[in-house]
């Protein structure tokens, strides 16, 4: 038996040293010392020794037992050690990467065009007035002097949500809405979104627009002029050229589309302005009486003018753009230049 014992504890020793991680540790030491294990099993052939032998063998077997139990602690040390310094080679910091740079959005052209248009127009003493996309037939059009059959309805190509409901083709109807909840002297200006029925190179079928408009006693052409001539040196520059060309809307009386000097080639013609050095960016005119009686502003007492442009094509010529559809495809290659 002492023999037996002698050659588990070597047979045990060897299994230590061989096992590579802690779980393998672990199944020598319940093969060996465990309570089915091989030491168990040797000792159940004591009973059949002599009182001589019986402490002798049981001297041997404790030794076996105490220094495979050393051994396993040793070993589990070593494994321990080496499962950190292995962990820590694993995830050591490489100091030399290149950081992470934490991504910053910027602003759409069109939010930078339409805060810088705010800012321009709340200089010169206007306050700005939102109102609702989907909007009623009667500030879209009616009120606007556009009934029902007239020929200007065909200008816009109008999305129906019913016969009396439409998604607003146009932010004139918030100059309907301050209109009929302020009294004048207004000076309004009305960012927002507005819907056609159109899509191709120059056009969306959701875009944006400013409507601008003041009521007063004694507001004449000269002050539509002068106010949206300082608005475009403001924006375009102070020597950039500007004309008035007679035009017509059904909500202004007279009217005038507003031109400037086309800003590519600096009016000598280009593609850009057909040749022709100029280039459309607004329409302006003196509100209709008729618009006055759908809101109760004495005609004869008041005047006043009204404005409207598209934000895309602003921002289209503030900054070179050349294709409409860049503002809707939110690709940040385009965006991030802004
Ligand atoms: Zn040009």
């Amino acid at each position: 038996m002492k023999e037996k014992l002698e050659a588990m504890l070597i047979a045990a020793k060897q299994a230590l040293a061989d096992a590579v991680d802690e779980t393998a540790l672990q199944d020598v030491r319940v093969r060996f010392l465990g309570k089915k294990g091989e030491l168990t099993a040797i000792m159940k052939g004591m009973g059949g020794l002599s009182s001589e032998e019986r402490p002798v063998v049981g001297a041997v077997a404790n030794r076996v037992k105490d220094e495979l139990s050393e051994t396993f602690e040793q070993r589990l040390a070593v494994l321990k050690q080496h499962a950190i310094a292995q962990k820590l080679a694993n995830e050591k910091i490489d100091v030399s990467l290149p950081g992470r740079r934490s991504l910053v959005g910027s602003k759409h052209p069109v939010t930078l065009v339409t805060e810088e248009l705010i800012e321009i127009f709340s200089s010169l003493g206007f306050c700005v007035a939102e109102g609702p996309e989907v909007e009623q037939d009667f500030y879209n059009f009616e009120a606007l002097n556009i009934p029902k059959d007239h020929p200007a309805r065909d200008m816009q190509d109008t999305f129906y949500i019913n016969d009396e409901v439409v998604l607003r083709t146009h932010t004139s109807p918030v100059q309907i809405r301050s209109m009929i909840k302020q009294k004048p002297p207004v000076r309004v200006i009305a960012p927002g979104t507005v819907y056609r029925r159109d899509s191709d190179i120059t056009h969306s079928p959701m875009f944006h627009q400013i409507e601008g408009f003041m009521v007063d006693e004694n507001i004449t052409f000269g002050d539509l002029k002068g106010i949206l001539t300082t608005f475009i040196q403001e924006c375009f520059g102070k020597s950039v050229g500007v004309r008035f060309r007679p035009s017509f809307f059904p909500f202004t009386e007279p009217s005038a589309e507003v031109d400037i000097q086309c800003v590519i080639c600096g009016g000598k013609g280009c593609r850009v302005c057909k040749n022709s050095g100029w280039l459309e960016i607004l329409g302006s005119g003196m509100i209709d009486p008729e618009v006055f009686k759908s809101v109760n502003y004495d005609s004869e007492r008041y005047s006043g003018f009204a404005f409207g442009m598209g934000l895309e094509r602003i921002a289209m010529l503030k900054y070179g753009v050349n294709d409409l559809r860049l503002f809707f495809e939110n690709d940040v290659r385009f965006l991030r230049q802004f």
